[in-house]
């Protein structure tokens, strides 16, 4: 495509669809470094009752991360895996990384009658006991067990790291409501989510789910159709219609209620473009407006048909354009 004619081409996008607004004010953990440490592990199987407690944390503490980095921070975790680390390891692993917080997952034992969840921070820490304060409220909007409430004590890992630190009993693995909850997929998500909402909270962000990301944008001609490819960080709604200019015809993919990841494409008036090298489809455009994402694709004759569907896991919204 030549260069007066994909300038008039941005000049229509820019007036005709919705002014663009390429960046977004920091409303999510990005720039955040937070540690999730999951209690015990390996040879140290922690509390043993209805389910073993090394199984639960890391269970949790997994989805923890996963919904903190969705979220943008950037999350060390002392383990991945059923393996033992020390006390003192995951403390070096959490100074060592400049963690701006420390969140340690564990479940509780005790009398069969004992049930709850608690979170604790260290004595002296004010910090600690904000966050821990902030997590406690979270967990008890997401989950039917007693709230313990906030409490103070000198576990080590709360003790020696460096940064404001909180220890969460989930619950308790000798009590079987308790252990039938922890040990609940479904559950295990809504302590992820709440501990993403506290820490929202504590870092002064307004409190949401995670924002689903256009993070890539592939495409091929494949001769018979040429495909598009958005990966998503996971699944979105959205749709896809045809506009048509005087000087060309326009496929739009809009992604409602998400946001665009820098493509690393150049940018031309808020717009990323890329020359696909294909005849049918020469160039794609691609902004973020508000919370909408939209994705245009230039074609070269007016309404070609089109099909589009999605993949979950990884979750991927595909349209297939017909020459
Ligand atoms: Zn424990």
């Amino acid at each position: 495509m030549k260069s007066k004619a994909l300038l008039v081409a941005f000049l229509l996008l820019g007036a005709l669809l919705l002014t663009p607004n390429a960046k977004a004010s920091p409303t999510n953990l990005s720039g955040y470094t937070i540690c999730v440490d999951a209690g015990h592990g390996g040879k140290d199987p922690g509390a043993v009752g209805y389910v073993v407690e090394k199984d639960v944390n890391l269970a949790i503490a997994l989805k923890v991360a996963k919904v903190l980095e969705k979220d943008g921070a950037k999350v060390v975790l002392t383990r991945d895996g059923d393996y033992f680390v020390t006390l003192s390891g995951r403390v070096k692993i959490a100074n060592s990384n400049n963690c701006d917080i420390f969140i340690s997952i564990h479940a509780n034992s005790g009398p069969s009658s004992a049930s709850g969840f608690e979170v604790y921070h260290y004595y002296t820490s004010s910090r600690g006991k904000t966050l821990a304060t902030y997590v406690d409220e979270e967990i008890g909007k997401l989950i039917p067990l007693r709230n313990r409430g906030v409490k103070s004590a000198g576990f080590y890992v709360i003790k020696y790291t460096r940064m404001p630190a909180i220890l969460i009993e989930t619950g308790f693995v000798t009590n079987s409501n308790d252990a039938s909850i922890i040990s609940d997929e479904s559950y295990q998500w809504r302590y992820a989510y709440a501990v993403l909402h506290g820490v929202q909270r504590y870092f002064g962000v307004p409190v949401h789910d995670p924002v689903p990301t256009v993070e890539n944008i592939r495409f091929a001609d494949h001769g018979s159709y040429f495909r598009v490819v958005l990966d998503m960080s996971e699944r979105a709604s959205y749709h896809v219609y045809y506009t048509a200019y005087s000087n060309g015809y326009h496929l739009v993919i809009q992604v409602d209620n998400a946001q665009l990841a820098d493509l690393g494409w150049p940018v031309y008036n808020g717009w990323y473009y890329t020359h696909t090298g294909s005849d049918t489809a020469p160039v794609i455009y691609a902004t973020q407006s508000g919370s909408t994402v939209l994705i245009v694709v230039e074609l070269n004759s007016p309404y070609r048909p089109y099909s589009d569907f999605t993949l979950s896991n990884p979750d991927r919204i595909v349209v297939d354009i017909y020459p």
